[in-house]
């Protein structure tokens, strides 16, 4: 396993449509690089919960979330529900980690998708989680969180948004 290169904003492969994985088990190599790749971007920029394949040059439909303790890996994830309720935060990219954008998601989300063996699993997320899949599930269509900009003051460097004490969920 070995971390790979985290593709960034203007590589065309995160554009695409990732395609389905037919047998989620026999891509063991490819979660196991996916989870070295999150945790050297942890160390090395100190934030960053979640990661899809697209982003390491691999278009399927895989991604995997680190929540706390908890930790998921999801093959071929699709929305079962999602929430009429939603909310508006900053959300950033390992693809363009210097940005910030405020965008609007669903509170609460419940996705279906195959587990590394293969296993049929459902997770119902909310607030954090909730937006962390969302983000994720949009790479796998191509979509990145810049689409989802809500207004013309909605991008942020991050050098700006620290300096005006890093809001989560307030613009100033
Ligand atoms: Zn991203």
């Amino acid at each position: 396993m070995a971390a790979r290169r985290i593709r960034q904003l203007g590589d065309p492969v995160l554009r695409e449509k990732s395609a389905m994985v037919a047998e989620p088990a026999a891509e063991a190599e490819l979660l196991a690089d996916l989870r070295a790749t999150l945790h050297a971007f942890q160390q090395t920029r100190g934030f960053g919960r979640g990661i899809s394949a697209v982003q390491i040059g691999e278009p399927k439909r895989l991604i995997y979330i680190e929540s706390g303790a908890a930790s998921f890996c999801l093959f071929n994830p699709v929305y079962e529900r999602t929430s009429e309720i939603t909310f508006e935060l900053w959300d950033d990219c390992f693809s363009f980690p210097d940005l910030m954008v405020w965008v609007r998601r669903h509170r609460a989300v419940r996705v279906q998708y195959r587990d590394e063996k293969g296993a049929a699993r459902a997770l119902d997320a909310e607030g954090d989680l909730a937006e962390l899949l969302q983000h994720e599930m949009d790479h796998l269509d191509g979509v990145l969180a810049l689409d989802r900009a809500l207004d013309a003051q909605a991008l942020a460097t991050r050098e700006e948004w620290l300096r005006r004490g890093a809001p989560r969920f307030s613009r100033w």
